[in-house]
């Protein structure tokens, strides 16, 4: 049997400031099982049980006017990906190619390597496969959303700091561990992408075309040599480093 072709949203009315969550999940007792679990836990929850239902939220969240549902700022999604509609792996990147830049906790059943990856790729911050314990799920959440509040709390515009590190970026200027240090005009983007993405996992495809852009004709290997010039800048050991570390099968993070 088809699902409702726009299930009810239902917010929870609590009020906190710890953050706004996004369900999405078709399965209802999955969906309410967390949505209760974060509500304990003090956050404010909207549920969507599919993938359309779960994009009119976000355009409403984004302020677009195209939207009939309600207005609720997003600070977190979690997402299924076996969805109706819409899959969570196309909202995924409809999101991010959009520039929409909320933190993505996806759940998913699978979890075989290749679906972790697919995951990350198109742009999802975290992965988690069920059956999961809520204990893990409310945990992730918290530490996605710090990261994210950190980084937003921070006068962003002004500097981008970490560990010593510090970014300028309407100065295009570096310091690092206090000195003064210069970068070329990729090398500095790229610092500059990881900084606003601290965790982040990026693959050297989502690099090249950040960076490099979508026409972008050569090799992966040129984020490799650019990876390698950061490190010598920024790392106290390039060959150990502590700031931009290889993620085996994954490609690169910062922090
Ligand atoms: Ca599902």
């Amino acid at each position: 049997m088809p699902p409702t072709l726009i299930a009810e949203a239902t917010t929870a009315q609590f009020k906190s400031t710890l953050g706004h969550i996004l369900v999405v999940e078709d399965e209802d007792l999955i969906r309410e099982t967390i949505a209760l679990a974060l509500t304990e836990e003090g956050y404010d929850v909207t549920a969507a049980s599919n993938g359309r239902q779960a994009l009119d939220l976000l355009q409403a969240s984004l302020g677009k006017p195209s939207s009939a549902a309600p207005r609720v700022v997003i600070d977190l999604i979690i997402l299924d990906l076996m969805l109706p509609y819409v899959n969570g792996l196309d909202l995924c990147r409809l999101m991010r190619r959009e520039g929409n830049s909320i933190p993505i906790l996806i759940l998913s059943a699978k979890g075989s390597e290749t679906d972790r990856v697919v995951g990350l790729e198109v742009g999802a911050d975290d992965y988690l496969t069920k059956p999961f314990g809520m204990r893990e799920l409310v945990a992730r959440c918290r530490a996605l959303l710090r990261r994210h509040q950190q980084f937003q709390t921070a006068p962003k515009s002004l500097t981008l700091q970490y560990q010593g590190i510090t970014l300028y970026p309407e100065e295009c200027r570096v310091t690092v561990r206090g000195d003064l240090v210069s970068f070329s005009p990729k090398e500095f983007k790229l610092l500059e992408l990881f900084m606003t993405h601290p965790k982040r996992v990026w693959s050297r495809d989502q690099l090249l075309e950040r960076i490099w852009g979508p026409d972008f004709i050569g090799e992966s290997k040129t984020v490799d040599v650019h990876i390698r010039w950061l490190r010598e800048k920024l790392e106290r050991d390039p060959s150990n480093p502590e700031y931009l570390v290889t993620v085996r099968g994954f490609g690169y993070r910062f922090g």
